[in-house]
């Protein structure tokens, strides 16, 4: 009996009628005649065998763990517990499901962050306090109510909060974080789904500021991804609410609107007194934001803890880092670490590609881009950052070839490997079979290690091309790009939709595998962290989007940052002991100095 232990069996992946019941057959209890491993019975459609559930009680714990190893579809996980965690959970959605420890605390005036993977529970706790989950302690739902929560945080910051929201008098304004499901649930136009939002009669000042006016009368229906998400922002922000939930606010948008929709979130807490709470995967604008933060970690599907608050720089820091100093935790192996000063590349590698002027203009000219002709290095990772509709893609289609320049000739002899911003790999077909079609060092003990694991594909292996999130898609598309053998690899924002633990580990594998390989990469992204860890020379796009772009020939971090930021008007400092970059405040001492020194980012 092994009491920190819990039992979560993944009911999507059970499939009794394709296996033999190997994890019950094999279970130990079970084979000296206890029902450890036992059927759920009623649960299950008729006819089908049914699925299994486990005894927390009889289970021998993760030293066992032969169920685990016995189940063809993974679908069971057996935990030991952190020994620290001693409370009871917040929440679980039931006998061997995911449970939740700790809540983030929403203060007045404050922005409260979340920091952490995917399916470690924050959407559920956001849910709690949102009032639209009623948590259950763990406990079976008819042996628990809102006043058994409200004593069970007795004497914490919570306690008020829980009172509240018992007596159903919590107002809360939501941004979901799936803003492109938003046209299924809204019909009409930009302007009436805002109008309906606009309680603190703010809602001028956000749409100037969001740049929302060109599409006020375009239908809901018809908006890219950035456009949906600035108006989501708009629609909550709007509101009048005691508290505010952002989940996810930078999808889609280029850095320039990430960092104004952080100022705006945070003069809502500063100036109306508001309670924030936002989560969020790009660490550079998370920074910018909160106030304080919760970092969650655990085993994403299986168990999430929610620390209690820390400041914003410690949090980041420590999550960095790989350890949480006040819970005594390791969440990763290796830290992910900074480097200080501009990467010192200007004279190392031989000439790659000359590459000439070249122009493209779309329609009658309704937008045209103009490429400065530069010099790709052998051997470099070349980040290119700009505006969102400034040509980076138009750029990336000239060089590979789907697309004819107007001017100049982009013919560059080069093989080039080019993953596309919108990933549309949707043939009905399963990921090993895709990924051993492209690459012999598939299942290759060094394909495992720097391309399989870091992208997180093992659990996915076996799944259809079609079925694959958001998340699963790009990183199979990142690692299709990255097992194809070229001159060039060519990554269009290979940090969208991954939350951040995939986005550092992506980064590095792309890293590693470019050292490795002595590769030559070019890498499209709006998280300034990606661009940080892995670029050693940069391109700039500027200009009006969706009308003119122009793009700059490759040059050092330091003068390509440097022009990118002042365009942007944002400097940054580095960390005192990560030397992680940091966004200065707005006039600022340092924003001013730096500023009037010209340095925006290597300080
Ligand atoms: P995050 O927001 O951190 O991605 P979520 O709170 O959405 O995490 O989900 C955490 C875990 O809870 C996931 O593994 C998910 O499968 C599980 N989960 C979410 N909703 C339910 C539900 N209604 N029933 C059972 N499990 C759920
Ligand atoms: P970025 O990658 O910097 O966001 P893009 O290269 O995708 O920018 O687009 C630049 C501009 O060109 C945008 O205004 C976009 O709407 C327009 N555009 C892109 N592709 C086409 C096309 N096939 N036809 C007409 N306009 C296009
Ligand atoms: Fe049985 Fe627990 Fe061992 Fe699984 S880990 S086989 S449930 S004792």
């Amino acid at each position: 009996m092994a009491d920190d232990s819990i039992a979560v069996v993944d009911l999507d992946r059970c499939q009794p009628d394709r296996c033999s019941y190997e994890c019950k057959n094999y279970c130990p209890p079970n084979r000296t005649g206890k029902e450890c491993i036992t059927l759920r019975g009623e649960e299950t459609d008729e006819g089908q065998p049914e699925q299994v559930r486990i005894s927390e009680e009889i289970c021998l714990g993760e030293t066992c763990g032969i169920c685990v190893e016995k189940c063809p579809f993974d679908a069971i996980e057996i935990i030991n517990l952190p020994k620290e965690l001693q409370d009871d959970p917040a929440h679980r959605y039931g006998e061997n499901a995911f449970s939740l420890y700790g809540l983030p605390a929403p203060q007045e005036g404050k922005v409260t962050g979340i920091l952490g993977p995917n399916g470690i529970g924050k959407t559920t706790a956001v849910r709690i306090l949102a009032g639209e989950l009623e948590p259950n302690l763990g406990r079976h739902e008819d042996e628990v109510d809102w006043d058994d929560v409200l004593e069970a945080y007795r004497g914490t910051e919570l306690q008020d909060y829980i009172a509240d929201v018992r007596d159903g008098e919590v107002t809360v304004a939501r941004k979901p974080q799936y803003v492109d499901q938003i046209p299924e649930t809204f019909d009409g136009n930009t302007r009436e789904l805002l109008e309906q939002t606009n309680e603190r009669g703010a809602l001028d000042q956000l749409v100037e500021r969001l740049s929302i006016g060109p599409v006020m009368e375009q239908s809901i229906d018809d908006l890219s991804g950035g456009e949906l998400q600035r108006v989501a922002l708009a629609a909550t922000l709007a509101r009048d609410t005691d508290f505010y939930f952002l989940d996810e606010i930078t999808p889609y948008l280029d850095i320039g609107q990430r960092v104004t929709a952080a100022r705006l979130i945070r003069e809502l807490a500063e100036e109306e007194n508001k309670s924030m709470l936002v989560v969020e995967h790009d660490l550079a604008i998370l920074d910018l934001l909160a106030d304080t933060l919760h970092v969650a970690y655990g085993e994403p599907g299986a168990y999430g803890v929610i620390t209690p608050p820390k400041s914003v720089r410690n949090g980041i820091n420590e999550y960095l880092s790989g350890y949480l100093e006040n819970e005594n935790m390791r969440i990763r192996p290796d830290p992910i670490e900074f480097e200080e000063h501009a990467p010192r590349s200007e004279t190392r590698g031989d000439v790659l590609v000359d590459y000439p002027d070249l122009t493209k203009s779309y329609g009658d000219g309704e937008f045209t881009l103009e490429v400065e002709g530069g010099r790709i290095r052998e051997n470099e990772v070349l980040g290119i950052v700009g505006p969102n509709g400034i040509g980076k893609s138009t750029f990336a289609k000239l060089l590979t070839g789907n697309l004819e320049p107007d001017e100049g000739d982009a013919d560059l002899d080069l093989d080039i490997s080019y993953k596309p911003q919108y990933v549309t790999i949707d043939q009905h077909m399963r990921v090993d079979a895709f990924l051993s079609s492209i690459t012999d060092q598939f299942g290759s003990s060094y394909w495992n290690t720097e391309i399989a694991q870091p992208l997180q594909l093992e659990r996915i292996m076996e799944q259809n091309l079609s079925d694959l999130s958001g998340g699963e898609r790009q990183r199979v598309a990142i690692a299709a790009c990255l097992s194809d053998s070229a001159d060039l690899y060519l990554l269009d924002e290979p940090s969208a939709h991954l939350d951040v633990e995939q986005r550092v580990q992506a980064t590095s594998a792309i890293r590693r595998y470019a050292e490795q390989q002595d590769a030559t990469v070019m890498v499209i992204d709006h998280d300034i962290y990606t661009i940080d860890l892995l670029a050693d020379r940069l391109m700039v796009f500027d200009g009006e989007p969706a009308e003119r772009g122009r793009a700059s020939p490759p040059q050092s971090m330091r003068d390509g940052m440097n022009e990118f930021l002042a365009n942007l008007e944002v400097t940054f400092r580095r960390d005192e002991r990560t030397s992680r970059p940091r966004i200065n405040k707005p006039d600022s001492q340092l924003d001013k100095e730096q500023k009037s020194e010209g340095e925006y980012y290597y300080a």
